[in-house]
């Protein structure tokens, strides 16, 4: 986006990427059909030091500019749950509309090349790299983060900074799955394959999403969400009947006489009531219970909590929380405030968006925001 942009300008732009194909995530992500954005969004779907940073980039290319990019080449998408917007066919026709907008703005791609190091001497950028030295009047960082190393994700983008004396913030897994050691992990990988639609937060953030119980622990979105707010330390709860007043249930059923088992098999999968039963046992006959142990129960049901060991890291983390400091950036033009001609966008900086098409949306706008300024 931001190089097309830039040729558009008139500028004599060439990418520089050391993956044998472009655009390797977008291949891959949302199942292979790319959520590549979504109908609402706003700067409360980015986490970063600085909330307002993201303000100027979004509102200046929002998504339905990249809709309208889309719909332009015929894209066939399709809408689903919350706003996400995905590919109707495959990621790879996305990537298409991408590369032909390279095309007709005369941008050179040069893919298999591998930067080995900047400087800056005489008011140019040296950039050597395994296919030799190229020099540029300015330089434009887009090397993403940490997450998937696999798709040869690098942290060359936060060494360039460092060289230039920009903070970074600290770096972690994003949008990624918990793990669990001991009984719980044992309890949890029993049920792997089960999804559950919940409310998952930790501290104040909470996510009514679905979560999946897997061998290691838990995924599914519900959790990758809450991920990008948890650390190492401190727990998560779920409201497993969310949208019910729990307690006034458990006072129906003590009257009607119903099983609880019967009652729970209505919510979830029955493999779950049968689980849950086991380790949080109570009377099946609600009659000769107390009121108060009813409403423990209620509170067990809708604030289970839970205690991960770890996140699932960065070779399962879709993105990266932390990255280069915005407060080294222009929110206008993306160039680093103390050294002229370094531009950073995208995953690199300290912005992180929620699961949802957010974090592309990000690519694009910043990426157009920057290309407009080089
Ligand atoms: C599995 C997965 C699924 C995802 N699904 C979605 C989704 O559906 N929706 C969504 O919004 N977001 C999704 N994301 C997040 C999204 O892919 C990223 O936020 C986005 O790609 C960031 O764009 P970027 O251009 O900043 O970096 P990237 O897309 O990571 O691109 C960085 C590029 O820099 C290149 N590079 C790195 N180091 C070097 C080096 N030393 N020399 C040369 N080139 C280098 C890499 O090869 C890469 O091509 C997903 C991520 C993953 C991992």
């Amino acid at each position: 986006m931001c190089a097309a942009t830039s040729g558009y300008q008139g500028k004599s732009v060439l990418v520089i990427d050391h993956a044998p194909k472009a655009a390797a995530k977008i291949r891959i992500s949302g199942g292979g059909k790319c959520n590549f954005t979504n109908l609402d969004v706003s700067p409360s779907h980015y986490l970063c030091q600085n909330p307002h940073f993201v303000k100027s980039a979004l509102s200046r290319y929002p998504s339905a500019a990249f809709i309208e990019l889309v719909e332009r080449h015929g894209l066939e998408y399709e809408q689903r749950e919350l706003g996400k917007l995905f590919c109707k066919e495959r990621a790879s026709d996305l990537i298409q509309i991408l590369r032909t907008e390279c095309d007709w703005a005369g941008v050179e791609v040069m893919t298999h090349c591998a930067i080995d190091q900047v400087a800056f001497t005489n008011q140019q950028y040296l950039i050597s790299t395994s296919h030799g030295e190229f020099t540029a009047d300015k330089l434009v960082v887009a090397t993403g983060a940490l997450s998937f190393p696999k798709l040869k994700a690098s942290g060359i983008g936060y060494e360039i900074a460092k060289q230039f004396g920009l903070n970074v913030i600290p770096t972690s897994p994003g949008l990624v799955p918990l793990v669990f050691e001991g009984k719980w992990q044992e309890r949890i990988a029993a049920l792997s394959g089960l999804a559950l639609d919940v409310n998952v937060s930790c501290g104040t953030h909470a996510f009514k999403e679905a979560i999946l119980f897997t061998h290691t622990g838990l995924s599914g979105p519900g959790i990758l969400q809450i991920s990008n707010y948890w650390q190492l330390g401190k727990t998560i709860e779920i409201d497993l009947l969310p949208g019910l007043v729990v307690v006034e249930e458990l006072k129906v059923l003590k009257k009607s006489g119903q099983p609880v088992q019967k009652w729970l098999n209505q919510y979830w999968p029955k493999r779950f009531t049968q689980a849950w039963l086991e380790w949080f046992p109570i009377e099946n006959q609600l009659s000769n219970v107390p009121d108060e142990m009813l409403i423990d129960y209620a509170h067990q049901l809708t604030h289970w909590t839970l205690y991960p060991s770890d996140t699932a890291g960065y070779d399962k983390a879709e993105v990266t929380l932390g990255g280069v400091d915005t407060d080294e950036v222009s929110s206008k033009t993306f160039e680093a405030k103390k050294q002229p001609g370094l531009y950073f966008i995208g995953e690199v900086l300290d912005v992180t968006g929620h699961l949802g098409g957010y974090n592309f949306q990000w690519a694009w706008a910043s990426g157009v925001a920057c290309g407009l300024a080089l």
